[in-house]
């Protein structure tokens, strides 16, 4: 692999008392065997001849975004919500239509999801992947994911209780199947994705999880999205969701808790306590009018956080900058405090990062600074969080290979894979019976 050389570049970088703002203007980042190998304030002059010179004026230069908690196979099912609350949107309509689906589709679904991603700068996905009639579909979206280049964690969604509900033992064996299938360091992964608390047993959940950290994965799980979620676990628990995790002994670094909207003091102590990371997905929290997750006192508390967009049936898109902004928006909004979260707050939190440095992989995105909507800039970290926006990510960098480069992806063919999506939704609108 030839080196690559980014000049002339707006650098985030860790803040410290030699760049001050976290920011290093202008700036050189030199990539060597998929690593950042030099930062530096002028060109290295130890470079192969062989090497890619990318100019970057008036780019930022970020770590790539992570989208924490997405589900690829509802790229097909934007846009439908039409004001329904959770409970009933999954049943009259996510639900016959992931019923629907073949692997073909699931397969299309899932890398028009992924483009889309590569497009809004995330190089990390976790897909909580819910259609699990056979491995077949798994594979489906690991093909996809493969295709794409960019880092996948595919949670194997379950559940053994209510509709829908699978063997413990059935849950085991395809989990362990796909915890043994990935080595270490392959960008695919897989986690266990169980769906909530209310729809999964006690001795399951402690099952998954201990068989999860045994082969060095994790459980991804949505936990009191909404105010009737906890209300269920509460009444058949006699705890509230979090602490009924805890209460399971599952409550740990390694089980990532998504939504954690309606969480009171004592769950925000036991996430605390326990080192449980938490992803925040505000602007499908606010589609599908769930609620405000207390993002203040969850980054108070130290508590790690992500961001995620979401399925696009709920967000309806996976853009990373708006999700970004809207993390910062609804939580001064909600506190009635323009000082809460400052940009640079929600910049590490959605890039799981604090910048870039020399010895990471070489995994980041070029973003414009000097569109319409973000110049002149007065002030970098503001610049990207809110005045960016995705279709300013003008290319995007995976272990030193460039998924995105001017704009244009290398991995997937857009053109293509948007026509065929057109005609695979019609077919699935019929077959889910949204079409009589
Ligand atoms: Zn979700």
């Amino acid at each position: 692999m030839d080196d690559i050389l980014i000049t002339d570049a707006i650098i985030a970088v860790a803040e410290s008392s030699e760049t001050g703002s976290g920011w290093l203007n202008p700036g050189n980042i030199l990539v060597k065997d998929g690593c950042i190998a030099a930062i530096t304030a002028t060109p290295p002059q130890d470079i192969s001849l062989s090497a890619q010179v990318v100019p970057a004026q008036g780019m930022a230069v970020i770590p790539t975004l992570v989208n924490a908690h997405t589900h690829l196979s509802q790229t097909f099912m934007r846009g439908l919500a039409a004001g329904r609350p959770l409970l009933r949107w999954l049943k009259e309509l996510i639900w016959p239509l992931q019923n629907a689906m073949s692997e073909e589709v699931l397969e299309l679904a899932a890398l028009l999801g992924l483009a889309e991603n590569t497009r809004c700068g995330a190089g990390i996905v976790v897909d909580h992947h819910k259609i699990t009639h056979a491995p077949t579909f798994t594979e489906a979206v690991i093909r996809a994911a493969r295709q794409s280049g960019l880092r996948v964690t595919v949670a194997r969604a379950w559940s053994d209780r209510g509709a829908g509900a699978e063997s413990p033992q059935l849950i085991l064996e395809e989990l362990e199947a796909w915890f043994s299938q990935f080595k270490s360091g392959d960008p695919v992964t897989c986690a266990s994705g169980p769906l909530t608390p209310w729809r999964c047993s006690a001795k399951t959940l402690q099952t998954t999880h201990h068989l999860a950290k045994q082969y060095g994965a994790f459980t991804h799980i949505h936990v009191s999205e909404t105010a009737e979620e906890v209300a269920t676990t509460q009444k058949e628990t006699g705890l509230r969701p979090v602490s009924w995790l805890d209460s399971l002994g599952i409550l740990d670094e390694h089980c990532q808790i998504v939504h954690a909207v309606w969480v009171d003091e004592g769950e925000i102590d036991l996430l605390a306590e326990n080192h449980a990371p938490v992803v925040h997905c505000p602007v499908s929290n606010a589609v599908l009018g769930s609620g405000i997750a207390p993002l203040i006192t969850l980054l108070q508390k130290g508590i790690a956080l992500r961001l995620g967009t979401d399925g696009p049936a709920s967000n309806d898109t996976q853009d990373c900058f708006e999700n970004m902004k809207m993390a910062l928006c609804f939580a001064r909004a909600s506190n009635l405090d323009a000082s809460a979260v400052s940009p640079r707050q929600a910049l590490n939190m959605a890039t799981a990062s604090e910048g870039l440095a020399i010895g990471q992989p070489a995994d980041l995105a070029m973003v414009r600074l000097d569109s319409l909507w973000a110049a002149p800039v007065h002030d970098l970290d503001s610049a990207l969080v809110l005045c960016a926006r995705a279709a300013d990510v003008e290319a995007l960098m995976v272990d030193g290979k460039f998924l995105m480069s001017a704009g244009e992806l290398t991995m997937i063919d857009e053109e293509i894979i948007l026509k065929e999506s057109k005609r695979a939704v019609q077919t699935l609108r019929r077959k889910a019976g949204l079409d009589q």
